[in-house]
């Protein structure tokens, strides 16, 4: 038997993460347990882009501003790199920057900046002559997840006193009891953030939710002739994609105008983010295929049709792929995240949509506030 702990956190992807350092901070004595050896979910399969700009406005675009202050401040303490900064969203159209004249004259562009031609020119690399306008944003930051997450944990257990159980499967979770592969851990409270596994644990009241799971193409490109002073990059397929600029009534005449024109992109969700690594690699991505099992396979046409909205964006010579991966998140048909409160000392919580990175840290709050008072 292991504990008594006053917090139980299941899964250490960056939601368990989150919520142990929510309640650490809180004097709470934390377990966190995980099936796996290592981090090996979405959490270190991602761009590790934590993204405001482009968020749904109001609860989402919030928390993603708050996270993105809680990974400013524990990055430095957990030593992880913050290897970009800002966001530059490329309009390729006339239509996508109406979209983004029309985000940055509203509420949540406010501190986002319309690039004149000879600043988009500025930085080398692009197709900057070949571009409508652009849209530069402060607000964004990016760490490497492969590196950042097992820091992070490292950290928790180091500063924060969090215990971790590792190579432990949780079989039941019930406070004061959890049954794991490893026998029994006690635990006052429980949070449950199992990623895309909605049939391990309360398999009952996630069925409610209508859930199911995304799969992503990511690619890393061996290195570019690339301004490293570039942030984050993105392009007009994004602009259809993410709630805050796609829910704008702009985005309309763009979506019609790139079914006509990139219809397959589209089809199999992809768009482009372009993040770079210290090592001057870029992580490219992605694609949009959803399903209770998606198919283990990763078909190259898909890899082709990121790779083509990369080339319309990027001067010069593709660079090489040097290494391809899938990774799946949990999705829900109407809500980007979902915290469930089966009795009072338990939750579960998913985040439903693609932005675990960007808003987990102020989810984590408002569950240990809601647990333990604010
Ligand atoms: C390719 C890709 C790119 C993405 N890009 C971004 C991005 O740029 N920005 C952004 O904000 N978000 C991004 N996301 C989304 C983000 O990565 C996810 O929302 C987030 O990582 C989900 O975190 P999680 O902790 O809920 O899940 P996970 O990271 O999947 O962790 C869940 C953990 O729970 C454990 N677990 C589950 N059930 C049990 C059990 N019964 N017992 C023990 N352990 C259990 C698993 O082993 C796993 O370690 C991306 C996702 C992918 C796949």
């Amino acid at each position: 038997m292991s504990g008594p702990y006053d917090l139980a956190v299941v899964g250490a992807g960056i939601c368990g993460l989150a919520h142990a350092l929510a309640a650490a901070r809180r004097g709470k004595r934390v377990v966190v347990i995980d099936r796996d050896a290592a981090a090996n979910g979405a959490s270190i399969r991602n761009f590790g882009f934590v993204t405001v700009t482009g968020q749904q406005a109001g609860k989402s675009w919030r928390r993603a501003m708050r996270s993105r202050d809680v990974w400013a401040e524990v990055a430095p303490l957990a030593g992880i790199e913050v290897v970009q900064r800002g966001l530059l969203m490329i309009a390729r159209r006339p239509e996508a920057l109406d979209v983004l004249e029309a985000f940055a004259g509203a509420e949540m562009g406010r501190d986002c900046r319309l690039l004149a031609r000879h600043e988009i020119a500025a930085y080398e690399g692009l197709r900057a002559g070949e571009f409508a306008g652009a849209l530069h944003s402060p607000h964004e930051l990016r760490v490497e997840s492969r590196d950042a997450i097992p820091r992070l944990a490292a950290w928790l257990a180091q500063a924060h006193g969090v215990t971790f159980l590792r190579e432990t499967a949780v079989r039941a979770a019930a406070p004061p009891r959890l049954e794991t592969s490893r026998g029994v851990v006690e635990a006052e409270a429980v949070v449950v953030c199992p990623g895309d596994d909605f049939h391990s644990l309360h398999a009952d009241r996630l069925a409610a939710y209508g859930l199911t799971r995304c799969k992503l193409h990511m690619l890393r490109l061996t290195p570019a002739a690339y301004d490293p002073g570039l942030p984050v990059v993105m392009s007009d397929l994004g602009l259809v994609r993410y709630l805050g600029y796609a829910e704008l009534a702009e985005a309309r005449p763009l979506r019609a105008r790139l079914e006509a024109e990139q219809g397959a992109q589209l089809e199999h969700g992809v768009h482009l983010i372009v993040a770079r690594s210290a090592d001057g690699s870029l992580v490219v991505g992605d694609s949009h295929h959803y399903g209770p099992t998606p198919d283990p396979f990763a078909p190259s046409f898909v890899d082709d049709l990121i790779l083509e909205e990369y080339a319309a964006v990027f001067a010069g010579a593709l660079p090489l792929v040097a290494s391809r991966w899938t990774g799946t998140y949990a999705s829900a048909p109407d809500r980007l995240m979902l915290r469930d409160a089966p009795s009072p000392a338990l939750r579960i919580v998913l985040i439903t949509s693609g932005t675990g990175a960007s808003t987990s840290f102020a989810i984590a709050e408002e569950t240990i506030a809601e647990l333990y008072g604010s």
